[in-house]
């Protein structure tokens, strides 16, 4: 798809939610005030990426929310990309604990039904989609962040399978997760990394994994070192073939920056301060702007989801809205501290804020960096790195 083509997906107008989505959207409510009467979660912020609850995720995927636009066969439902999107809408909104099965659900899934293999996709899909099996995403490393093309980690082909060896850092949830999608060198040294990089899914619990977890500001333990000694993954956890690494995850990456977290990270904060009321002009007039960008970032988004399941990427449209988006959160942030310092508000929002607040750095680093995004949009989507 060339950039002028993802560009002009903004200008289409996004479609008007059916009774299928409406009904999605009632079901889903009605499941977060159940689970929220029942003590399952309070809402917090950031909830994609720090909250991770298996008892929420099993229940959630128990009553169908998860893996839903995949087929019946691997425990989906069928469910069209805009009931998902929907879903993960009102999920977000309500601050729900959501990390267990993100990565599964946005991109692990979806990357199995394009390039697994069918035994593959019975291993991993149903479990997935039950909320009772995750996964966590190897793909940055200490050297190699922006720079993905230069993965050092290495697998070498033996029998029957691949050794491997090296270290991933940054790994989500790396220490609870029961697979790693890893993004590995197998290629010749000097070999470009269009042709030199592997996808391969690594069992967490293989002889020779170690995993460290590494400390946030405010004392959580989210992302972790994963360091791989001489570990042996066989020929059937090979994602794809050998080589069409990079390819595999330039597709991934459209699924992790178009999506609704990148802007709806700090919104439980910023709804509750709304309910609280607006004192000032200067409140009431950058409230409204904040509400005015998160109505053209929801269009924006619901847009590029219509494409997600394209043969080629939309990279360039998913960095828009990554850029816009966590500038979004980080404004929010700035107008929350306002807020709180001029209206009444409950110690909850408090706490909220200074969740968000440490969170906060992470918001443009997170799934590329900004720089990294205009860079992607200025080239249009052809990395060469
Ligand atoms: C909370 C959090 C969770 C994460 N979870 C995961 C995970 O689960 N799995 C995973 O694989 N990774 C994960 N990451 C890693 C994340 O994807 C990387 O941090 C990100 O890609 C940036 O890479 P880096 O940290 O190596 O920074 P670098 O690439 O070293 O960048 C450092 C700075 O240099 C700038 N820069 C780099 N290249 C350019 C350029 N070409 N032009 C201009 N400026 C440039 C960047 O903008 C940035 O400001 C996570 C990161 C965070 C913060």
């Amino acid at each position: 798809m060339s950039t002028r083509a993802e560009l002009s997906l903004f200008s289409e107008t996004p479609p008007a939610e059916g009774d299928d989505v409406l009904a999605e959207r009632r079901s889903i409510r009605a499941f977060l005030a159940r689970a929220s009467e029942s003590g399952l979660f309070r809402p917090e912020v950031d909830t994609w990426l720090s909250c991770h609850s298996p008892d929420f995720t099993r229940a959630l995927g128990a009553a169908g929310f998860i893996g839903m636009t995949w087929p019946v066969t691997y425990g989906g439902r069928n469910a069209s990309v805009s009931q998902r999107l929907a879903v993960i809408e009102e999920l977000l909104v309500a601050g729900a604990p959501v990390a267990a099965h993100w990565f599964a659900d946005r991109q692990i899934g979806p990357s199995l039904l394009r390039h697994g293999t069918e035994e593959q996709r019975q291993a991993f899909l149903p479990s997935m989609a039950r909320g009772e099996l995750y996964f966590c995403i190897g793909m940055s490393e200490p050297d190699s962040g922006s720079d993905l093309g230069s993965v050092r980690t290495s697998a070498i082909q033996v029998d029957g399978g691949w050794r491997v060896n090296g270290s991933k850092t940054w790994t989500s949830h790396g220490d609870r997760a029961h697979h790693m999608l890893a993004l590995v060198r197998t290629g010749q040294p000097g070999q470009a990394h269009k042709e030199a990089l592997t996808q391969v899914i690594i069992d967490m619990s293989s002889p020779g994994v170690t995993v460290r977890p590494i400390r946030m500001l405010d004392g959580r333990e989210h992302f972790c070192e994963v360091f791989f000694d001489d570990i042996f993954v066989p020929d059937t956890r090979v994602l794809g073939r050998p080589g069409s690494g990079w390819a595999q995850v330039l597709g991934e990456l459209g699924f992790e920056r178009s999506g609704p977290e990148r802007f709806l990270s700090t919104f439980p904060l910023v709804a509750g301060l709304s309910a609280s009321g607006a004192s000032s002009d200067y409140l009431r007039t950058n409230a409204g702007e904040l509400i005015a960008r998160l109505v053209v970032l929801r269009a924006m988004t619901a847009r590029v989801n219509t494409r997600l399941g394209d043969a080629a990427a939309p990279g360039v449209a998913a960095a828009v809205v990554k850029d816009l988006g966590t500038a979004w959160e980080l404004d929010s942030l700035d107008l929350a501290a306002v807020w709180l310092d001029e209206a009444e508000h409950n110690e909850d929002l408090g706490r909220l804020y200074r969740e968000a607040q440490a969170h906060s750095p992470a918001f443009t680093l997170r799934g590329g960096a900004t720089e990294v995004m205009r860079d992607i949009i200025a080239r249009g989507w052809e990395p060469t790195r």
